[in-house]
């Protein structure tokens, strides 16, 4: 676990755009999930970002999260931190972790030295580049419209 930085330290700032880089370059968990129980397609006319989200639920578990799509580099890398982080995670502490990181994208501190986020805290800088806000929130707001199947 690396420790909590501070987000406005610029080696901080470069660590976190390489930790983006990274999983843009080699996205987790990307492609399709076979006998998935939900598909969230996502569209950000803005940016052109495309991303699809699937979900195999086991119980009230999140058993498996895939995604595909293609866009911007927030975009994709978000939706590999996020299936990342919530694979194997009960559907509610999924969705606290998605409630955290809109906190993040709102520019909230405590949200962003989170570690509960894991990677995902290389996002926290967009909050303060509001026109990729959407980029960053997709893949988080297809998840929580597929947990809500569950309910
Ligand atoms: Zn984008």
């Amino acid at each position: 676990m690396r420790p909590t930085p501070n987000p406005t330290d610029a080696s901080v700032t470069a660590l976190y755009q390489e930790l983006i880089l990274d999983h843009y370059r080699r996205p987790r968990n990307k492609g399709p999930l076979a006998d998935a129980d939900v598909h969230v397609a996502r569209k950000n006319p803005l940016c052109g970002d495309e991303i699809d989200v699937q979900l195999r639920f086991d119980g009230d578990r999140v058993a498996e999260a895939k995604f595909g799509g293609r866009g911007c580099a927030i975009s994709q890398a978000s939706a590999s931190m996020m299936t990342e982080l919530v694979r194997g995670k009960p559907a509610a502490e999924a969705q606290a972790l998605a409630d955290r990181f809109t906190e993040l994208l709102r520019g909230s501190a405590d949200a962003a030295a989170d570690a509960r986020l894991g990677d995902a805290r290389a996002l926290s800088g967009v909050a303060r580049l509001p026109v990729r806000v959407p980029c960053a929130a997709m893949a988080w707001k297809a998840l929580e419209e597929g947990l809500r199947a569950l309910k």
